[in-house]
């Protein structure tokens, strides 16, 4: 198949990017190496909007920043994913802290971000009364939030590819050859796309695929970030974001609500063998637990539901790589997408656009172009009154699958078949939350393996937790 533009990973750059140009009139294809999108980086993060105080003032990253925060706000309303802006506190516990915060305040004036204030630490714990007694002094950044990062991507994926883009999951890039028709790109299946135009968003491979393409002019160093999520329980115990003062290490662990109302500690910041090191270890974890309790020394870590490991693609020179190629015209690399790369997903999609409209790329607007999107869980939000009715109508939302999450039937439905389509058991999981719970899936998972066997046309022995090699079951009992 022949494309005007191929872009490599359905990571939220890819995502993002996908969506920006199907506004255009264009074939676009976007290739994936796993039976899902959202699998690399951008599955594993904090899910904060950053505020734009951190980055080195002139880089594409303090740019982006500064642009991207209100054009993801925009993206996560008209997509309708969950987002909330309860802005974020940077914590001194010293005075030499204090003078970092007073670095960052002036960093976030020469980076156009405006409503950053300094507050004492009684001012700070007026507002969040579990906050230490040891914090003399907190950034505060009102404009931050949170979101989720992998619904972002699916959204954005999804509406992409309602408003035309091509999906191919299961397409791990292997070869890339420049010819008369484009850039051929070859699976490891042996399948090809062919695109006018090639970019690159391959997250912590974005340096394989730069060399595959014949131009390997970086590297990339992973580092991995450790992560526990603790129960809805201890929901309550931070309404911002709370950041300790960042280093050259990055961010810092910080202790954070989530969209969903859960507790986040973490991450770590570790340097790993490979983007695939995504394992979580005892000091890691000892690491974010010992740190976060600094910040609000009530967080009960015992509530504990889940740990994960989220890993960073940065490159030496610490921004974006975000250019055409020096070497290969019509090659543009998305690369280096570390950190604040989620908040920036939407102005890096709108700096790749004009990069390859610089590269030649014609953009003719659609008039049919509709950047919104339902969301699956609409149902959860409705009054009893109107989910009575919607039942009636539509009886499989009257059946709760998922009882820690309550997420219902019709919910489970709508995630197989609304595009990108869940394949898989935690595909389903992460477009729903069923799975998400204190049971993390014991109760409801062989129910939702029926529905994918059934909705998917497979026998249950195909079904995965999560693509290729993990099916669940190996037969049937006699
Ligand atoms: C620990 C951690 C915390 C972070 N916290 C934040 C935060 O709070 N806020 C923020 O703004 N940013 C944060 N970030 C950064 C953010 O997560 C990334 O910038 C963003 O997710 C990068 O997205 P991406 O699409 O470029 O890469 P990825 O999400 O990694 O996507 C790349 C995709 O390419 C696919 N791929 C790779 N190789 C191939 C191949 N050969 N063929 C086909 N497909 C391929 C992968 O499977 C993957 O789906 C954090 C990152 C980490 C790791």
């Amino acid at each position: 198949m022949k494309f005007d533009v191929v872009i490599v990973g359905a990571g939220v750059t890819g995502a993002m990017l996908a969506r920006n140009l199907s506004r255009y009139q264009l074939s676009v294809c976007l290739l994936e190496k796993e039976n899902d999108v959202a699998m690399g980086a951008s599955k594993a993060n904090s899910g904060i909007v950053h505020g734009g105080y951190d980055p080195e003032p002139g880089t594409m990253k303090a740019l982006l920043n500064t642009r991207g925060v209100a054009l993801l706000y925009r993206a996560a309303e008209e997509l309708n994913v969950p987002c909330i802006r309860n802005g974020s506190m940077v914590c001194a516990f010293s005075q030499a802290e204090e003078a970092h915060l007073e670095a960052l305040l002036r960093r976030g004036a020469e980076n156009n971000i405006s409503g950053l204030s300094i507050l004492s630490g009684d001012e700070a714990r007026k507002i969040e009364p579990h906050l230490s007694g040891e914090v003399t002094k907190v950034l505060h950044v009102p404009n931050a939030g949170i979101i989720s990062p992998y619904e972002l991507t699916i959204a954005a994926v999804g509406n992409a590819m309602d408003n035309g883009v091509s999906l191919c999951r299961n397409f791990a890039v292997s070869a890339i050859a420049k010819t008369e028709e484009g850039f051929v790109v070859t699976a490891e299946s042996g399948e090809t796309v062919t695109g006018s135009y090639l970019v690159n968003c391959a997250g912590g491979n974005a340096d394989k695929i730069a060399a595959l393409a014949g131009d390997g002019f970086f590297t990339l160093i992973p580092r991995a970030g450790e992560y526990m999520l603790l129960d809805k329980a201890e929901g309550y115990k931070a309404k911002h974001t709370l950041f300790q003062c960042p280093s050259e290490k990055g961010k810092g662990i910080l202790v954070s609500p989530t969209v969903h109302g859960n507790l986040l500690i973490g991450p770590t910041a570790i340097p790993v063998e490979t983007e695939n090191s995504r394992d979580t270890t005892p000091e890691g974890l000892a690491e974010v637990v010992e740190l976060s309790l600094r910040t609000v020394p009530s967080v009960d870590t015992r509530q504990v539901i889940t740990s994960f490991t989220g890993v960073r693609a940065s490159e030496k020179s610490g921004d974006f790589i975000l250019q055409e190629s020096k070497t290969v015209p019509g090659l543009i690399h998305a690369a280096a997408i570390d950190s604040p790369g989620l908040t920036c997903c939407v102005a890096i999609a709108e700096c790749l656009t004009a990069l390859l409209a610089q590269a030649g790329l014609s953009l003719q607007e659609k008039e049919s172009w509709d950047g919104t999107r339902e969301d699956i869980c609409a149902f959860r939000e409705m009054k009893d009154s109107e989910k009575d009715a919607y039942i009636k109508e539509n009886p499989a939302y009257g059946k709760i699958v998922c009882r820690c999450e309550t997420v219902s039937e019709g919910e489970i439905l709508r995630a197989i078949h609304q595009n990108p389509g869940a394949r898989d058991i935690d595909g389903v999981k992460r477009r729903t939350r069923s799975g998400m719970g204190r049971c993390q899936g014991g109760f409801c998972g062989p129910y939702i393996m029926q529905l994918l066997s059934r909705e998917l046309g497979i026998p249950m022995e195909q079904v995965t937790k999560s693509g290729e090699g993990s099916q669940m079951l190996i037969g049937e009992l006699n």
